[in-house]
């Protein structure tokens, strides 16, 4: 079969809304379908019935987490220890590969859209980067010399701990974490803590240099730990698009000046916006599919 073919499914499984989509395999986006994440037993048969309407050849998955990614693991593909309580346990992957017969692919939803990124969109070529979301949540998808980085469950950098002012006391809203950087970063946090809506607090400087300054201290301890050649911010939050600059100039202050490389002079270029223009999530479950396929 030709790239141009192949009929690869794609699912970013999120925890708000499913975006299903069937992709060419030169990352054409052929037809797409969204729906809210109700339960699984109202979410997941409409899914499979539109794919079975569509006549994909595998299907890539990218899910909201924790879950499980281990092919070795019984749990692969099931959702771990979610608080949406009709989720918890449920085998995501195996219900679909049961019902269509075909190659599924399955990772989280942020690794999804670090590949998506990586072979469609800004971070082409590059081995080793980070896509980080920052929006009903926060989470981190991390490649490691061309690999999508697991480790024993994936990384959950968005629950780093981050530095806090005296005022920022008892701001958390993580329900795990006292000064987690998800707690005081998502966009609920940021609604939680100014009483609106993060998109109606355009206006408030003061709003986007504290947000700047907890995404700075999470891109210096990215690129502390795992030195990637890119970070790209994605997610609702970073429609606020000042907040390039803010945390461009934080990270470098964090850092201090310790680590000095030809990326980090082009801070423009190391800290940018998705490339995939939203679809990186779609085109990256694409991806695992291709190389289900593969
Ligand atoms: P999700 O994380 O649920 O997949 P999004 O990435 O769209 O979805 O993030 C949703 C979050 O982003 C919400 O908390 C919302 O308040 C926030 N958000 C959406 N649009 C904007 C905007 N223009 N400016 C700031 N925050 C926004
Ligand atoms: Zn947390």
């Amino acid at each position: 079969m030709s790239e141009k073919q192949m009929r690869l499914g794609a699912l970013e499984a999120g925890g708000t809304k499913m975006v299903c989509a069937v992709v060419s395999g030169d990352g054409e986006v052929l037809d797409r379908m969204e729906t809210p994440t109700l339960a699984p037993a109202e979410t997941v048969p409409q899914m499979i019935e539109w794919f079975a309407a569509r006549d994909v050849d595998a299907l890539g998955i990218g899910a909201f987490g924790p879950t499980c990614v281990d092919p070795a693991d019984e749990r692969y593909g099931s959702i771990l220890q979610t608080p949406k309580l009709a989720w918890r346990g449920y085998g995501l992957r195996a219900a679909f590969a049961d019902a269509l017969g075909i190659p599924v692919a399955y990772d989280t939803d942020v690794n999804v859209a670090c590949l998506g990124e990586a072979v469609f969109g800004c971070c082409k070529g590059l081995k080793d980067a980070v896509y980080v979301t920052i929006g009903t949540g926060v989470g981190a998808g991390v490649m490691c010399a061309g690999r999508l980085l697991h480790g024993m469950l994936h990384p959950e950098a968005g629950h780093m701990l981050v530095r806090t002012r005296p005022t920022e006391e008892g701001r958390c809203v993580c329900p795990s974490h006292a000064s987690c950087l998800e707690g005081l970063a998502s966009g609920p946090a940021i609604a939680a803590r100014w009483g609106k809506p993060a998109a109606e607090l355009a206006d408030n400087d003061e709003v986007w240099m504290l947000e700047g300054d907890y995404l700075g201290q999470m891109c210096a301890n990215l690129v502390l730990m795992y030195s990637p050649h890119r970070i790209v911010l994605g997610g609702g939050v970073m429609h606020q698009e000042q907040l390039y600059g803010i945390v461009r100039k934080k990270t470098l202050e964090y850092l201090g000046g310790y680590i000095q490389t030809a990326e980090l002079k082009d801070m423009e270029s190391y800290i940018c916006a998705p490339g995939c223009g939203g679809d990186q999530g779609i085109l990256g479950a694409a991806e695992l599919a291709r190389r289900a396929l593969a």
